[in-house]
C-alpha cells in the first residue's frame, strides 16, 4: 500500500500531445493528478487530419469543458448523406433523429489542431502539469511501482520517473514499438488524397450538404466543409508516383471531374495518406504502461472514427485511474478492463463499420453501387431505421457498448 501511495506522487508522463494525449491530459489535471505530456514535435501538429466530432465525443468533452470552447470554431452539421455521383441521388441522415440520446444531436467540423491548442491553453493554468514540446519519447523501463521513461530533446537523453506511462503517440508509436507489441492488420495498396479549397460545391451541386459520402466504382470522394474550407478526400491510382499525385495537373483534374469549372481551383492545402486497418495485440503493454488512440488503433478516415475512438479510450481509460487513486478498483483489475473494452469494441465495431464504409463508397460496378445506394436511400425514409443508422454512425452505440464489456451482465 505505501509503494503503491509513494508512485502516485510521481507523475503520469503522457507520450504525444495530440487530440487523445491532450483529452487525457486535460482530465488527469482537472482530477488533481500530477502530470508531464510530451510532445516530439517543436510546436502542436496542425495537420490536416481529423475533423469531425461526434455526438457522444461531445458529451464527453463537455466533461472537461471543451465543447463550449470548439463549438465556436467549428461548423454545427445536422444532417450529412450519400450520394451516388453519376444520378446525384443521396440519401440524407438527419441527426436531430438523436435528440435525447445526446446533448449534442449534430456532428462538429473542426480540425484537430483546434482542440489540442485549446487543450494547451487550458493546462497552462494548473500548476500540476507540466508540458515539454520538442521532447520525444524513446524508450522506457517498468520497474516495480513505477517506469522511467527515456526522451530526447534533439540534443541530450533525459530520464523521467513515472507512476504511469500512457503512449498516445500515434500510429508509429515508439512505445509500443519498444515493448513489442503486434499490430497485425492491413494496410491499403491506395493512397488517400486530401485536398482543401474554398470554391464554393454547395453553389455547384443541387442539394449539397456540409458532409458528404459520393459513390462511384472509380472516382469515390468525401466532401467535407470546415468553417473555412471544402476538404475532398480521394482514392489514388496505386500505379502513381506521390509526386505526380500532388501536382497540380493531377489535383485540378480530379477536381474538374468532379466538378467541372472554367479557371483552375485554388488549392489550399494538399496531402497524401498511407492508410491502415491495424489494432495492437494489447492496449496494456506493460504493467504500468498503456497505449490509447493510434498507437492503439488505426483505421481509414471513412465515417471518422479514429479520433472520435481515440478519445473515448482516453476518458475511459482516465476513469480507471480515478477509480484506482480513490481505491475502488485494484489496478491490474482496472487496467485490464480498459484493454478488454476499448480493444474489443475497436475490433468488432470501429474496424468492421470503416471498411464497410469504404466498400459502400467504391463499390465493384454500376449495378451494385445502386442497389446500395436504394438501400441507403430507404434507410433514410423510414424514422425508426434513420435512428437506428445514426446511432452506430455517431459511435453513441459503440461507446455505450464498450462499458459492457467484462462486467457480469
Ligand atoms: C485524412 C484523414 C482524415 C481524418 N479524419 C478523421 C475524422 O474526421 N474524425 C476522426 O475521428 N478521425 C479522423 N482521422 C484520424 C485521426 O486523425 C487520428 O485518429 C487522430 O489524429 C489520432 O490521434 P492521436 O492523438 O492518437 O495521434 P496523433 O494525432 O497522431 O498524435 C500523436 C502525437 O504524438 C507526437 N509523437 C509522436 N511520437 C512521439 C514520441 N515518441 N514522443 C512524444 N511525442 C510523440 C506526434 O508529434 C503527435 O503530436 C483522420 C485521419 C486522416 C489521415
Amino acid at each position: 500500500m505505501q509503494r503503491h501511495r509513494e508512485s502516485q506522487t510521481l507523475p503520469i508522463v503522457i507520450a504525444g500531445a495530440g487530440p487523445v494525449g491532450c483529452c487525457a491530459a486535460l482530465y488527469l489535471a482537472q482530477q488533481g493528478f500530477s502530470v508531464t505530456l510530451l510532445e516530439a514535435e517543436p510546436e502542436l501538429p496542425m495537420d490536416l487530419r481529423a475533423s469531425t466530432f461526434h455526438p457522444p465525443t461531445l458529451d464527453l468533452l463537455d466533461r472537461v469543458g471543451l465543447t463550449e470552447r470548439l463549438i465556436p470554431q467549428g461548423l454545427v452539421v445536422r444532417e450529412y448523406q450519400f450520394r451516388e455521383r453519376s444520378t446525384g441521388t443521396s440519401a440524407r441522415f438527419n441527426l436531430s433523429h438523436l435528440r435525447g440520446e445526446t446533448d449534442y444531436p449534430y456532428r462538429l467540423q473542426c480540425e484537430q489542431y483546434k482542440m489540442t491548442r485549446e487543450v494547451v491553453k487550458l493546462l497552462g493554468s494548473h500548476a500540476n502539469v507540466r508540458f515539454m514540446s520538442r521532447t520525444k519519447v524513446i524508450g522506457f523501463r517498468e520497474l516495480n511501482d513505477g517506469v522511467r521513461v527515456l526522451t530526447f530533446d534533439g540534443k541530450q537523453e533525459t530520464v523521467l520517473n513515472a507512476s504511469f506511462l500512457i503512449g498516445c503517440d500515434g500510429a508509429n508509436s515508439r512505445i509500443r514499438q519498444a515493448s513489442a507489441t503486434p499490430f497485425p492488420g492491413l494496410t491499403y495498396p491506395e493512397l488517400f488524397l486530401v485536398v482543401s479549397t474554398d470554391f464554393p460545391f454547395e453553389d455547384h451541386f443541387h442539394g449539397l450538404s456540409w458532409v458528404n459520402y459520393v459513390s462511384d466504382p472509380e472516382e469515390w470522394c468525401v466532401m467535407l466543409k470546415t468553417p473555412e474550407v471544402w476538404r475532398v478526400q480521394f482514392p489514388t491510382p496505386v500505379s502513381a508516383t506521390p509526386e505526380h499525385l500532388l501536382s497540380d495537373e493531377y489535383i485540378q483534374g480530379r477536381l474538374k471531374r468532379l466538378c467541372p469549372h472554367g479557371s483552375p481551383y485554388s488549392i489550399r492545402h494538399r496531402t497524401l495518406y498511407r492508410v491502415h486497418q491495424r489494432v495492437a495485440d494489447s492496449y496494456r503493454p506493460g504493467r504500468r504502461v498503456v497505449l490509447a488512440g493510434d498507437s492503439a488503433h488505426v483505421n481509414n478516415p471513412l465515417g471518422g472514427m479514429g479520433m472520435n475512438g481515440g478519445i473515448h479510450d482516453a476518458f475511459n481509460l482516465c476513469e480507471k485511474l480515478v477509480d484506482v487513486r480513490n481505491d475502488q478498483i485494484e489496478l491490474d483489475v482496472a487496467l485490464d478492463l480498459y484493454d478488454a473494452q476499448r480493444r474489443q469494441i475497436c475490433i468488432d465495431v470501429i474496424q468492421r463499420q470503416t471498411i464497410r464504409n469504404k466498400q459502400l463508397l467504391e463499390g465493384s460496378n454500376k449495378a451494385v453501387q445502386l442497389e446500395r445506394q436504394r438501400v441507403l436511400m430507404d434507410a433514410a425514409s423510414d424514422p425508426a431505421r434513420q435512428k437506428a443508422h445514426l446511432m452506430e454512425s455517431s459511435m453513441i452505440n459503440c461507446l455505450r457498448h464498450s462499458y459492457a464489456i467484462g462486467l457480469p451482465s
